[in-house]
């Protein structure tokens, strides 16, 4: 079958939900990727910010398929070794007390409203608290997770929406004071914006929102799925503001590819969430916690995180010459190996991804115009040369 056989039989059977770029994907090798036809791409989107290892990695894909042949399923009514292993070494590397395995970004968010609400509840008895939650924020498409992202267009056509939850500014911490109330529970936000436009919190903004939530007992709801596990040049962002968060949750790069979430919690709300009160079937499942022990070690044993610190840079100065080379380019954002660039609206960037990919450099776009670079986390300064290569002819062609 041809690649365009494949793309009429996915559309003709898929709900409409995304508008895909017309590749096939076929197989990955390090950061490169090849289509059904055999066409090579540089990849500068790892999936999402989820293939952090590149593809293929010998020792995580060795890891896995052990398991497969060991066991994949247990369900939570028992224990596997590589559920317990993955807990203690996902909350070593976070500095957390605890951890609760989802599938997915949008359940732990769920899971982490429902402990900060609890916690809540615990307190006062009552149901009616608020979170604060951040303009421009994405968070996930399930109902909880969809009531905190604040994207009025994701949310328009399904309510009514969870109750009691208000949006401030992000970086502006008068914003968020003016809707802490006595029903404040928790105020969420990415350490860095990612679908929203690529922007890191300030120091400012973020030990303001710490130091409220110290004074009233509010939770400090950390959403670290984009721009955690190393991404910035840090395990996790945070530990670039000195300070932590209450609860912290993670998922992307977490199971590089395999679908694993978790949200980790400290302190006293650790203790919130009780037998009954939340539950999964498939959640830290012996596989993707497998896959989740598997990265961690690849990331002690190769030194992940200090490489992709060491690496940043030199992308950061490649993407500040091209905001100076091209005049559409109105502004450069980032920490680590998450970064953007924003362009004029005379070019929208969807152009410039199309002629990337059709260049063989896949690249993606985040909201306000903005093009995206999250690459895997092992990239050279050959691919970076590589990639400014592809990008300035795509931006050349489309001008
Ligand atoms: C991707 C993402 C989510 C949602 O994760 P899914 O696995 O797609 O449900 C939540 N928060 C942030 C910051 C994300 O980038």
């Amino acid at each position: 079958m041809t690649s365009n056989e494949y793309m009429t039989m996915a559309d003709e059977n898929l709900i409409h939900t995304y508008n895909r770029f017309p590749v096939v994907l076929d197989h990955g090798e390090g950061v490169y990727l090849y289509d059904h036809e055999g066409k090579k791409y540089l990849d500068f989107a790892a999936g999402i910010a989820v293939f952090a290892l590149g593809y293929h990695h010998p020792a995580f894909t060795e890891g896995v398929k052990a398991q497969m042949d060991q066991i994949i399923h247990t369900s939570n009514l028992f224990y596997s070794k590589p559920l317990a292993e993955a807990a203690k070494k996902l909350c070593e590397v976070a500095g957390m007390d605890k951890v609760f395995f989802t599938n997915s970004g949008t359940e732990a968010i769920e899971g982490a409203i429902k402990l900060a609400k609890k916690y809540a509840f615990l307190k006062d008895g009552s149901v009616d608290h608020e979170i604060i939650a951040m303009n421009h924020s994405f968070h996930g498409r399930s109902m909880g997770a969809l009531a905190v992202t604040g994207n009025k267009h994701y949310q328009e056509a399904f309510g009514p929406m969870i109750p009691g939850i208000r949006f401030a500014d992000y970086n502006d911490l008068a914003s968020v004071e003016a809707l802490v109330n006595e029903k404040t529970c928790a105020i969420i936000l990415e350490t860095v914006q990612g679908e929203g436009g690529i922007r890191p919190a300030t120091k400012e903004f973020l030990t303001g929102i710490r130091n409220i939530c110290d004074e009233k007992d509010i939770l400090l709801i950390l959403d670290e799925i984009q721009c955690g596990y190393g991404r910035t040049g840090t395990m996790f962002a945070f530990e670039q503001y000195g300070i932590r968060p209450d609860v912290l949750t993670v998922a992307k790069a977490l199971g590089c590819g395999i679908p694993v979430g978790a949200f980790l919690a400290s302190g006293k709300c650790a203790e919130a969430l009780v037998p009954g009160d939340h539950g999964t079937t498939y959640g830290g499942n012996p596989l993707a916690t497998a896959a989740v022990n598997q990265v961690l070690d690849i990331f002690a044993n190769e030194g992940i995180v200090s490489y992709a610190k060491a690496i940043a840079p030199y992308l950061w100065e490649n993407l500040e010459s091209l905001k100076d080379e091209f005049a559409v380019i109105k502004d450069h954002r980032g920490l680590g190996l998450i970064q953007g660039l924003e362009f004029d609206e005379s070019l929208p960037v969807g152009k410039v991804v199309s002629a990337a990919i059709e260049r063989g450099l896949i690249v993606i776009s985040a909201s306000g115009n903005v093009l995206r670079f999250v690459p895997p986390l092992v990239i050279t300064r050959e691919n970076i040369d590589e990639m400014m290569e592809k990008l300035k002819d795509a931006i050349s062609s489309v001008m």
